[in-house]
């Protein structure tokens, strides 16, 4: 399907809003009235600029306020519409988007508005223009889709038809059902917004709330099905009101947008399956390899914190067990839980001496040349290859927050480890059982957060398992967590919900191990002198109250240091957690029972004021 977005959707001056919009792939725009009036340029040279840049101008919006007015208004309206129209021709733009009328003035008149409609379909008629008719979710008198129909059915005008906004329908929970009714010619356009579920008042809900489509709550699969099946073949046009998205840089957004009409029309497909769709032109994506874990975590360090990290990983029982032919990198492993520590990663120059960063995970793919062209696909940014003569061929690409995915498959030969010469003198310390990577926690730029969830939800078909969002002593987190379908990759995606740049652990990032049994994980870590995060009594205190644990456990766990959630289901965690690596990173271990699905994101505030302590 044809590609559109609304100017609006995107931050800068209207050159840059287009410039960004043909450069991330889109087809089409719609101009929106803020953006042309606050523009040097006369409509004739945005007109030749939309067409330099190859892109389509679909609509021109808004036009408000102009129905069911009283008869003494009608001429003002008809004038102002015919500006707008003169407008619209010298634009090139071949639709006017028409609101349905907030104003006070108007009248409670179904009649009257599809007369005047009729009026002003006639007047656009004359410059080319048709008409489409919006219902606003909070317009005076018509707010739903079902009376905005009845009006332009009533009018009975070839140059009069509707507008569908997701957002507008999908807010109020409107039955889905008219759409099918509204025949096929008479849907003239489609705009598209996803939103978190909120209980707000439905206009600062769409102003400030909007997001791309897989971002937000609403099923917008199953709505473009309807939309799809009552024969809508016109383009699909993005209409986002987001508040971080205006002040986020253009390019960076304008992917994003891009990615998640990729991953809808994707999304479209599996829902239409085998059902016969004539006419319907659905832009495919290589399918997805589902990850089976996570092959290494690779954390950048320095001199003075790769000690520190080195020290950190054997106490808590991984063996250093290779060392990179040609790189300045060690492979740190115990089972599938592997770690490569970077000592020549330039990202670390730009930040604090002693600290270490995750810079890049390896996911596990049965077909990783698959996993290439799905990214690239996704508009996935290719790294340039770092590799000797010899040496694997890892493609990777660049997630948003400057991490790296790369796409291995470790059982197999040549294997990327063979990159690594086994070192001889390495000795699997004893006791504790960690078995691979468990999760990883990744803090993102506040502009990106929506973007990376889509990213790594579209790049590794990982589904969302909920957003949180917690009180750390310095400020208020915001958590989503994705996961892949089997639980092998796990990721929690962190960001300060007010933005800036939080101090300490609260905006740290996180490595977690699993182990079959932290109680000898933890007696093993002890004894090779690990220091694991003192947790405060005060805490074991609530979870007697709260879980009434045996007294026994609960006093082990006391102990160790060891947190506890238990999910609904009665799936239980136990996790521990190291001090701070630096300023921005921390280790966890995790053992999951019962099928628990969480990240004991309950515990986040408790163990991040226990970090801040040891600082
Ligand atoms: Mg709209
Ligand atoms: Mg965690």
């Amino acid at each position: 399907m044809r590609t559109s977005i609304a100017t609006v959707c995107l931050s800068g001056g209207l050159d840059d809003k287009l410039a960004a919009a043909a450069a991330a792939g889109f087809e089409g725009v719609e101009i929106f009235e803020n953006d042309l009036i606050a523009c040097a340029s006369p409509p004739a040279g945005i007109r030749r600029r939309v067409e330099d840049l190859g892109l389509s101008m679909e609509l021109y919006q808004p036009f408000r306020d102009f129905e069911a007015v009283p008869p003494d208004r009608l001429a003002h309206n008809l004038r102002r519409a015919r500006r707008k129209l003169e407008l619209a021709c010298l634009l090139g733009a071949p639709m006017l988007l028409v609101c349905s009328s907030v104003s006070e003035l108007a009248i409670d008149d179904d009649d009257l508005a599809s007369e005047q409609l009729h009026q002003l379909a006639t007047l656009a008629e004359e410059y080319g223009v048709r008409v489409a008719y919006e219902a606003l979710s909070w317009g005076r008198h018509v707010n739903d889709y079902e009376h905005a129909w009845r009006i332009v059915a009533a009018a009975d005008h070839p140059a009069l038809g509707v507008c569908l906004d997701s957002f507008h329908i999908l807010s109020r929970g409107t039955d889905l059902d008219g759409i099918d009714a509204i025949p096929a010619d008479k849907l003239f356009f489609l705009q598209l917004a996803d939103a978190p579920y909120l209980a707000m008042d439905v206009l600062q809900w769409s102003r400030h709330h909007r997001c791309f489509p897989g971002q937000g709550s609403f099923d917008l699969p199953g709505f473009l099905q309807r939309v799809v099946a009552a024969g809508y073949r016109g383009p699909l046009s993005l209409e986002v009101f987001n508040d971080v998205f205006r002040q986020a840089d253009p390019g960076p957004t304008a992917v994003d947008a891009m990615r998640s009409l990729l991953g809808l029309q994707e999304a479209l497909g599996r829902l239409l399956d085998t059902t016969p769709t004539p006419g319907l032109d659905l832009t495919h994506l290589p399918e997805t390899v589902e990850p089976s874990g996570f092959a290494f975590v690779e954390l950048a360090v320095d001199a003075s914190s790769g000690p520190m990290a080195e020290d950190l990983l054997g106490r808590l029982g991984l063996e250093h067990g290779g060392q990179h032919r040609s790189k300045p990198v060690q492979l740190w492993q115990r089972d599938d839980a592997r770690v490569l520590l970077n000592y020549g990663d330039q990202r670390l120059s730009a930040t604090l001496e002693g600290d270490s960063l995750v810079t890049a995970l390896g996911v596990e793919s049965a077909d990783p040349a698959q996993s290439a062209r799905r990214a690239d696909a996704l508009i996935a940014p290719r790294l340039p290859r770092r590799r000797g003569p010899a040496e694997a061929d890892l493609v990777s690409v660049a997630a948003p927050g400057d991490t790296a995915v790369f796409f291995c498959r470790t059982q197999t030969t040549p294997s990327w480890l063979d990159d690594f010469l086994p070192l001889a003198s390495a000795d699997r310390p004893d006791g504790g059982d960690l078995t691979a990577i468990d999760h990883v926690g990744l803090i993102q730029p506040f502009e990106q957060f929506q973007a990376s969830g889509l990213f790594y939800q579209l790049l590794l078909g990982l589904q969302p398992r909920g957003s949180v969002e917690y009180a750390a002593p310095t400020g208020l987190m915001r958590s989503r967590a994705l996961a892949s379908a089997g639980g092998r990759i796990r990721l929690a995606l962190n960001v300060p919900a007010l933005g800036g740049d939080l101090s300490g652990p609260a905006t740290a990032q996180h490595v977690a191990f699993g182990c079959r049994d932290i109680f000898a994980t933890a007696a093993a870590m002890r004894e090779r002198a690990l220091p694991i995060l003192p947790i405060p009594t005060n805490y074991y205190e609530d979870l007697d109250a709260r879980w009434e644990l045996d007294p026994a456990l609960l006093e082990t766990m006391r102990t160790f240091g060891i947190l506890y959630d238990r999910d609904e289901a009665g799936g239980e965690l136990f996790h521990l957690y190291t001090g701070m690596l630096g300023h921005r990173l921390f280790l966890e271990v995790v053992q999951r029972v019962g099928g628990y699905e969480g990240y004991g994101e309950v515990n986040a505030p408790v163990r991040a004021a226990a970090q801040l302590a040891t600082v």
